[in-house]
């Protein structure tokens, strides 16, 4: 029996966090932002000055680990050990840092575990890199959500410009072909599609036509099963 789950992987700048929780809404299940786990751990470890490739080191973090993450008006509100973390974990720098420690066996071990645990009633849109490979490989529908490098780069300038910052599009995408090869490459659940994910090149769609696409496979699946 498959689970009630929906798995969207992808990579940085690919709109799965939007399109996420708009799934989520028109499906009304809760939505798991995994990408914000591996964050708060980077955070964390890099508040204790530890090495960021120090598998044992950056482990310790969970010793005090204390971790809500809670629906928001836009991105959910992330609480570390009581402290509201939201503010301080959505940088790209702070991406680059999750990046760096996801790569550790211990801090995939430790959160696939609770991915699990959280997951394990069923009715949630999880949204990650390895979420329908790795950590929900029975979940009854995958998706990967993909769009070319300069597209990614060039939404997420926009988008920080329109919240009144600064965006320089080659630094920018610069960060995000890092990002990819870093996690394309990476010896444990590297990023890719699952055999049986429904591959959505975004490319050419906005996100409300990413939702709809979505909504038609999962009940077109719904519906013949
Ligand atoms: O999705 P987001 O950009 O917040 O993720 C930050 C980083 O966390 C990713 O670049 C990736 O290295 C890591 N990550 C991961 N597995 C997940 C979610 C995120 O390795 N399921």
């Amino acid at each position: 029996m498959k689970l009630a789950i929906v798995t969207i992987d992808g990579p940085s700048g690919s709109g799965k966090s939007t399109i996420s929780r708009k799934l989520a809404a028109r499906l009304g299940f809760t939505y798991l932002d995994t990408g914000a786990m591996y964050r708060a751990v980077g955070l964390a470890a890099q508040r204790s000055g530890i090495g960021l490739g120090d598998n044992r080191a950056v482990a310790a973090v969970f010793d005090r680990f204390d971790l809500e993450l809670l629906p928001g008006n836009g991105d959910s509100r992330v609480i570390l050990n009581g402290e509201d973390i939201s503010g301080h974990i959505r940088t790209a720098e702070m991406g680059l840092v999750a990046s760096k420690v996801s790569a550790l066996p211990l801090v995939r071990e430790r959160l696939g575990q609770l991915q699990r645990n959280l997951g394990r009633r069923g009715r949630v849109v999880c949204e990650g890199r390895d979420m329908g490979t790795v950590v929900f490989p029975d979940a009854a529908h995958k998706f990967y959500l993909d769009a070319t490098a300069e597209i990614r780069a060039r939404r997420r300038t926009e988008q920080l410009r329109e919240k009144g910052g600064k965006a320089d599009y080659e630094i920018i995408l610069a960060q995000i072909q890092k990002r990819d090869h870093d996690d394309s490459n990476r010896a444990i659940a590297p990023l890719k599609p699952a055999d049986d994910a429904c591959v959505i090149d975004s490319s050419a769609l906005d996100i409300d036509e990413v939702v709809s696409l979505m909504m038609k496979t999962i009940t077109a699946v719904n519906t013949s099963s």
